[in-house]
């Protein structure tokens, strides 16, 4: 019988997260922007490097590689289109790869706005609420918030946030940041009446009140949460309009837009 999989949260630098996806034996890193931290945990955990997954080419999701690979030769999984020389592996959207070393099928959607070729992987396989639906999303969808739009438009990031919003609600959201809290103060700002995100604002302020992760979140509660996924509700229409930050008759990627711009100067 296949060894159950779990996900280690290694911190690094001031407020990123670095996952090491792990049976006991081997282990998968995604986004070492750092190889120091990764390195560490593997020692600590008895873990041996199996493969790299890359989301994106920004220097705190792939700084650690050349430390990794000077530690042990494994394949490099990452964006075809994201200019990342070290990727041996490249992958966009529909494809599927099993991790080296692990029982672990992943598969890669394509969600371009943070950067031009930034990918996601998922694991779908389970069942519903068995807790085994997994994202990684890079700096795509974060706790209550999205990346900021470096090299992709309005459009494409609404979209493939759109395309996340699809995967089912249980899915464990693993992203790249530790940017919830001051997310949520921003989806206070924007839509204050909603209960699911006062609740959220409450239990996400209490574990960082003791220095504990709000991430993974799940797909539904940033269905029910993330404004970035609600721009077209009309509370948050509402707000939009009340700042002077939306036409009359907007659309949905204006809507998208706005609340990015919103944020960017909150
Ligand atoms: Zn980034």
């Amino acid at each position: 019988m296949p060894r159950s999989l779990s996900v280690l949260t290694v911190p690094a630098f001031k407020d990123n997260y670095l996952w090491l996806i792990h049976d006991g034996v081997h282990a998968a890193v995604v986004d070492p922007g750092d190889g120091g931290p990764i390195l560490e945990a593997l020692r600590a955990n008895g873990l041996l490097l199996t493969a790299i997954l890359l989301t994106h080419h920004h220097a705190d999701h792939i700084g650690g590689v050349p430390d990794l690979l000077a530690h042990r030769q494994v394949p490099v999984f990452g964006p075809r289109n994201d200019g990342i020389a070290a990727v041996t592996e490249p992958l966009g959207e529909g494809d599927r790869i099993t991790v080296p070393g692990l029982d672990l099928e992943l598969s890669v959607l394509d969600v371009p706005g943070h950067t031009r070729g930034h990918i996601a992987y998922v694991r779908r396989d389970g069942q519903d609420g068995d807790g085994t639906h997994w994202l990684f999303c890079g700096d795509t969808l974060f706790g209550a918030g999205c990346g900021r739009l470096f090299e992709g438009t309005p459009a494409q990031m609404a979209d493939s946030l759109a395309k996340l919003a699809r995967l089912p609600d249980d899915t464990l959201v693993y992203c790249a940041h530790e940017y919830t809290l001051s997310n949520l103060r921003f989806a206070d700002a924007v839509e204050p009446a909603n209960q699911a995100l006062q609740l959220r604002l409450r239990a996400d302020s209490e574990k960082r009140g003791t220095n504990l992760p709000t991430i993974p979140s799940t797909i539904g509660i940033e269905k029910a949460t993330n404004p970035f996924l609600r721009a077209c509700e009309p509370a948050i229409l509402d707000s939009l309009k009340a700042a002077g930050k939306l036409a009359p008759g907007a659309d949905r990627v204006a809507a998208f837009a706005a609340l990015r711009e919103w944020k960017n100067v909150f």
